[in-house]
């Protein structure tokens, strides 16, 4: 494994007291693999990934158990300064939201060179050559020109591509993605979702897709991590959860995206909104809002059940749920 994620626990401290953002996440992402990670807001997703990536603001973010096994090593146990050193070069992030992740008042190809003038040592030269090789690279017109421009004259959809090349230039293991294409037109999404994908195949990174959209990653992702109230409730290859699913969130989550072979039927909407994280609910923490729900379920937490060899479901009726 590349990178795997162990029994991770992050805490906020809110003014309504102890927020449980993570509550033991467990997730593993191979060499060249796509994992999604899925959920609402607040589900934990992004939280994990910034754990992971050393990110997480402290205070009031404070990981308070587990294990980031990167390459073979605790990141956890790592000092400050050796945590940058692979952020940088063997792990990448990409935002949401380029324009407040680049700076504005450096042009792109100026970011882009300083990757390798900082980390590669190039000369200032040879690092624009390589910033315009990157901007062609992901396929922004004229990057020759256009790498003397700020970030604000592009247009999303390109600034993401700068986002990307910016991730990729020095051909990280690993990059995670966090809702990469949620700000961006579907026409664009579709585009830079295919972009990120070839890229991921071309330097067989692994990639770690965080959406709240279950529609975005049908075609990328390899497997798929469904979180709730910060655990993993479902954890299946993305064409299994497709079939059937074998928790009724992610059940929730597939009736409530538009679908071809639907076409014409309803779409479903989960009822209810995700728990308060100071506050989870006793037994499976999805009871409120769950439609098979029973009294077993408000008090009794359900582990993740092993469900075959490759699918994990924290559902005390998962057998049921994937009958349908
Ligand atoms: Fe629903 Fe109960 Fe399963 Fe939780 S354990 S998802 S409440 S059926
Ligand atoms: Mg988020």
């Amino acid at each position: 494994m590349l990178l795997e994620v162990r029994d991770l626990h992050v805490e906020f401290r809110t003014r309504d007291g102890v927020a449980k953002a993570v509550n033991g996440v467990t997730y593993g992402v191979d060499e060249g693999e796509t994992l999604a990670v899925l959920g609402e807001s607040g589900s934990g997703k992004s939280v994990t990934a910034q754990a992971v990536m050393g990110i997480l603001d402290t205070p009031p973010g404070r990981i308070t158990g587990g294990e980031v096994v990167f390459q073979g090593r605790d990141l956890l146990k790592l000092k400050e300064e050796e945590r940058r050193r692979i952020r940088g070069a063997e792990m990448a992030m990409i935002f949401q939201d380029a324009l407040s992740a680049l700076n504005p008042v450096l042009t792109v190809g100026d970011q882009l060179a300083e990757m390798f003038t900082v980390h590669r040592g190039m000369s200032r030269k040879d690092a624009r050559a390589k910033a315009v090789e990157l901007m062609d690279r992901v396929r922004i017109p004229a990057a020759r020109e256009r790498v003397r421009q700020y970030p604000h004259q592009f247009s999303g959809g390109m600034r993401q591509r700068i986002m990307i090349a910016m991730a990729i230039a020095l051909e990280p293991a690993l990059i995670i993605a966090d809702e990469p294409t949620t700000a961006l037109d579907v026409t664009v999404q579709a585009q830079v979702m295919e972009l990120l994908a070839e890229l991921q195949r071309e330097y067989r990174m692994g990639l770690i897709l965080i959406t709240h959209d279950l529609g975005v990653v049908a075609d990328v992702a390899d497997r798929i991590a469904v979180m709730y109230a910060g655990r993993i409730v479902e954890s299946a290859p993305v064409h299994e959860i497709y079939k059937a699913p074998a928790h009724p969130y992610t059940r929730g989550l597939l009736d409530s995206i538009p679908r071809l072979d639907h076409k014409g039927r309803e779409l479903y909407a989960i009822k209810g909104l995700p728990p308060n994280l100071t506050r989870i609910p006793p037994g499976c923490p999805f009871h409120p809002r769950c439609p098979l729900a029973r009294d077993v379920c408000t008090t009794d937490d359900p582990p993740l059940y092993e469900v075959s060899g490759t699918r994990g479901s924290a559902c005390h009726f998962w057998r049921e749920c994937l009958d349908g």
